[in-house]
């Protein structure tokens, strides 16, 4: 399979129709052929993805390409497929994950797409580390609003054995009241036995994204490493966690970046896998790096649920501001989303997200029916604004 068999649709869209001469005719009729078989091309790539991931087969990397770059004509086709394995490994269950950033900014990092890194200038929220019950009333307000999963979050290269202890002492906390959820650190890098430790203290998984493919990591980071990073999702796992990796798009990767950390991933065999589209937060390296649109971000997601078909893939930091109006069509590819905020910026707020599942006809896991809709009455909003009163239009 090569690009050429899956190229938009619309090329070369020659018709009688439009007039064209004979010779035209005879373009024209060869470029319908060629149309016709580009779509087959991308159909068939599609229902082969869909067979292997039903399969538990690998993908191929072109045929991972070329739902990156297939057109916009052929988005629903994309999603459709996609939302194939998606309710194979999950139904219409959504799962809400609840962020808990228990130490803000002032990183000696440099991580080029963080507010919290050395040097940035972002106005973020910077405090050190939350008293345990501090946290653990943040999480049952989180809990409160529907979330299963709470990850707590802290700025930093890694934490020390007392940053550790700390973190215990506030799983703790969160388990007695809420033994029913389930708990994520997400720490940074960790050292030998942090990772046991934190599992005996009673978390159930550790995040630790490897954010882009390991070619493109050096550019983003200097101060640690891809390699870093792998090697703690697996201590992770070998300390009985369920490990939890993702990536960030949009920092000005190529298509075969994506692709590369999509299948690093499924190497790593993470649960659950964070999709973030970039924050370029004012006051870092990233600030004006917007390269994505929303159907970008639709095919990214579909991408990586192709690659990894059963992970729990979470739509994650960045949908609101870059998939807009389209984010309940996400949910057609992504099982998990963060309810309500994130670490240093504000999400859609947690009501709204509620809506949002239910209209799109997806239920909150681990939340009943009819309490997932409590928050969604309707009313209509009178206007008194416009025409016949002092304020200006709603345009
Ligand atoms: S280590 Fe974490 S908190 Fe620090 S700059 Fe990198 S992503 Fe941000």
């Amino acid at each position: 399979m090569t690009d050429m068999d899956v190229r938009p649709t619309d090329t070369a869209r020659a018709d009688a129709t439009t007039g064209e001469t004979p010779g035209d005719a005879t373009a024209g009729a060869a470029a319908r052929g060629e149309d016709a078989r580009c779509e087959a091309g991308l159909l068939g790539v599609l229902a082969d993805l869909v067979g292997r991931g039903l399969a538990g087969a690998e993908p191929g990397r072109d045929q991972a390409l070329a739902v990156l770059r297939s057109g916009d004509d052929d988005l629903l086709d994309v999603l459709a497929a996609a939302g194939r394995l998606r309710r194979h490994h999950f139904g219409r269950r959504v799962k809400l994950n609840f962020l808990v950033n228990l130490k803000s900014g002032l990183c000696p990092e440099d991580c080029s797409y963080c507010s919290q890194r050395l040097g940035s200038q972002a106005g973020i929220l910077r405090y050190s580390w939350l008293r345990p019950q501090e946290a653990a009333a943040s999480a049952g307000a989180g809990i409160a609003g529907g979330a299963r999963r709470v990850c707590l979050v802290a700025s930093g290269r890694g934490p020390t054995d007392r940053d550790v202890d700390r973190v215990a002492d506030t799983i703790g906390a969160i388990k007695q009241a809420h033994p029913e959820v389930e708990v994520c650190a997400c720490l940074g890098l960790l050292s030998d036995g942090q990772a046991d430790r934190l599992r005996s203290a009673g978390a159930d998984a550790y995040n630790h994204n490897l954010n882009t493919s390991g070619e493109n990591y050096a550019d983003i980071c200097s101060t640690h490493t891809y390699d870093d990073r792998v090697r703690t999702v697996d201590e992770a796992r070998g300390a009985g966690l369920s490990p939890c990796s993702g990536i960030i798009a949009g920092m000005g990767e190529s298509d075969e970046d994506l692709v590369d950390v999509a299948f690093a991933l499924r190497a790593l065999r993470p649960d659950s896998i964070p999709v973030n589209f970039l924050m370029p937060f004012e006051g870092t390296p990233l600030a004006g790096e917007w390269n994505l649109d929303p159907r970008r971000c639709l095919r990214i997601l579909a991408m990586v649920r192709f690659v990894n078909p059963a992970a729990e893939v979470r739509l994650a930091g960045g949908r609101e501001i870059h998939l807009g109006s389209m984010q309940a069509l996400a949910l057609s590819v992504a099982n998990s989303i963060f309810l309500g905020d994130y670490l240093t910026s504000e999400g859609q707020q947690g009501h709204q997200d509620l809506k949002m599942i239910e209209e799109a006809g997806y239920t909150v896991e681990g939340l009943a029916d009819a309490e997932a809709a409590a928050d969604t009455a309707r009313s209509v909003t009178l206007r008194h604004r416009g025409v016949g009163t002092e304020l200006p239009p709603n345009a």
